[in-house]
């Protein structure tokens, strides 16, 4: 769908908008030229906004001028890292400036003695990672986009990814950030240091707001040594109803998995049809587990978890020993997303998460879900935190199929907070799930949040139009405890 913006808002011609940020950022770097913002008028989720300009700054200094440049003049600024949000989040929806951080590229230092590293927030996650593996250390935060999606992105987005069962998501390695506020001001959270507390925790607010609060510059990151050794296990089972009591048993200790990963049967079915892995015949759920640190201890680990596996009825387990082995394994699991497109030509793609104990339930419920609707809904994703994409597929070309794929990922979330779960575990709200937002969250946090968003951003120019849908329906005074209702 592309979305134009509404007529201007902003009372400036956009020639002299375009004119004045070029004085900001130099010639090169802020264009008008329709390719580039068509170019940068999309993200993962396949939707298109046209801003009006894009602009690349090359330092907090000019984000800053151009911040407080848009403040002034009440132009909306959109930033953007490499667009690989699923959630709408770098679309600019209102037009306006388009703040593409590329040119912020620079890993500024890598520091074994103090486990730290300091990047700039347009440094590509992969190849900061790969960077840092170099000199002997990790950087876990690991989403499946760490090819393309950017470290600012990443801290926008508190991205999680595959080894967030044992490692956490990045926050939890964010010890200092560079930020530029809506007004143009540069502020700097937290410090380098591994421990400080400091006043409030104003990192761990901007951290996850979704490019509305602040624009990322600079990020001061926590490293850890590299394990030593990584062992792999991909086990089959017969039921769907198995793979989860069994990546449930798994996730309960006693070791703790590095990654833990499963795909349901028509996930499966998929990535069949897509390449032929050689999956073993009847398997109707597929785990894939890690296990790290020295050489015995991952071995050890592995076998553990192969154990528990057996315990609940798999029919095939394999714990490669060799590392080229072990990496077929993993092109299944990458495969999972592209091979749905194999069944159907759309999917609404959600990331809820629930308590790891209730991953049994969650399963039972979506199956349900799917076949009353007559949806086809494939499930995969990261059973050890109980954080599973579940994946509504569609025909774009058939409007009643769409609707019920829609109707059904609304029932997902209804259950999914009836599990005591989160309607989202690491895409964010964006533009795709505002509606959603007060399903989870209630009245009084939501005031709370809008009063924090204002206080920052008065006039609304930061990415305005994402996490809150514009106009809350208020059950009860917002005094109460009510909550604001769907
Ligand atoms: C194939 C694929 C797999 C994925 N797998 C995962 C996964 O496993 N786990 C996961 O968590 N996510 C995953 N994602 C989602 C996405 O990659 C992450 O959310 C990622 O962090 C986005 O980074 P980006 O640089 O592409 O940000 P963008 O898409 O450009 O922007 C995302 C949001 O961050 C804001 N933003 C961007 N840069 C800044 C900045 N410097 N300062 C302030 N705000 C900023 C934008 O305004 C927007 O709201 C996946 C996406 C794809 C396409």
């Amino acid at each position: 769908m592309v979305h134009y913006a509404r007529a201007a808002r902003f009372p400036m011609k956009e020639k002299d908008l375009v004119r004045l940020c070029r004085g900001i950022v130099g010639k090169e770097h802020a264009t008008d030229a329709l390719e580039d913002r068509i170019c940068h008028g999309c993200d993962a989720t396949r939707e298109q906004a046209l801003p009006d300009l894009v602009v690349r700054p090359g330092c907090a200094e000019e984000v800053g001028a151009i911040l407080s440049l848009a403040n002034e003049r009440r132009v909306p600024v959109y930033p953007r890292g490499a667009g690989s949000g699923l959630t709408g989040g770098a679309l600019p929806l209102r037009g306006g400036i388009l703040l593409d951080t590329s040119r912020l590229n620079r890993i500024i230092s890598i520091d074994p003695a103090d486990s730290t590293a300091v990047v700039e927030a347009g440094v590509v996650l992969g190849e900061f990672q790969a960077a840092v593996e170099r000199r002997g250390l990790f950087y876990p935060p690991d989403p499946a986009s760490s090819d393309f999606c950017t470290i600012g992105g990443n801290l926008a987005e508190c991205a999680g990814g595959l080894h967030c069962v044992k490692y956490g998501v990045t926050r939890d390695y964010v010890l200092s950030a560079e930020a530029v506020l809506p007004c143009g001001d540069i502020i700097h959270t937290g410090s380098g240091t591994l421990k400080s507390v400091v006043g409030y925790d104003i990192g761990r607010l901007l951290i996850g707001s979704e490019g509305t609060l602040c624009v990322f510059t600079r990020a001061t990151l926590r490293l850890i040594p590299l394990p030593e050794c990584v062992r792999t296990m991909l086990a089959s089972f017969r039921t769907v109803a198995d793979g989860v009591r069994a990546a449930v048993r798994i996730a309960s200790g006693p070791v703790l998995p590095r990654t833990l990963e499963i795909m349901d049967e028509l996930t499966i079915r998929c990535i069949r049809a897509y390449k032929p892995f050689g999956l073993p015949a009847g398997a109707a759920a597929v785990l894939l587990a890690e296990s790290d640190g020295p050489p015995a201890a991952a071995a050890a680990g592995i076998a553990r978890m192969a154990e528990a596996c057996r315990a609940e009825g798999a029919i095939e387990v394999e714990t490669p020993s060799d590392k080229a082995e072990a990496d077929l394994l993993w092109e299944v699991r990458r495969a999972a997303s592209p091979a749905l497109y194999s069944l159907s030509p759309r999917k609404i793609n959600e990331d809820v998460c629930v308590p790891r104990s209730r991953l049994p339930s969650l399963f039972e419920g979506v199956a349900g879900i799917a076949a009353r609707g007559g949806i086809a809904v494939a499930c995969f994703g990261h059973a050890g935190d109980g954080n599973i994409h579940v994946n509504a597929l569609y025909d774009a070309a058939d409007p009643d199929e769409r609707s019920r794929a829609e109707r059904g990922i609304e029932e997902v979330f209804r259950l999914v907070l009836d599990l005591g779960g989160s309607i989202s575990g690491e895409h964010g709200i964006g533009t795709a799930k505002a509606r959603f937002l007060s399903w989870e969250v209630g009245g009084r946090e939501i005031a709370l949040m809008r009063a924090i968003k204002r206080l920052l951003d008065p006039n609304d120019i930061l990415n305005p139009g994402k996490i809150f849908p514009d106009e809350p329906r208020i059950s009860a005074d917002e005094r109460g405890s009510s909550r604001i209702l769907p």
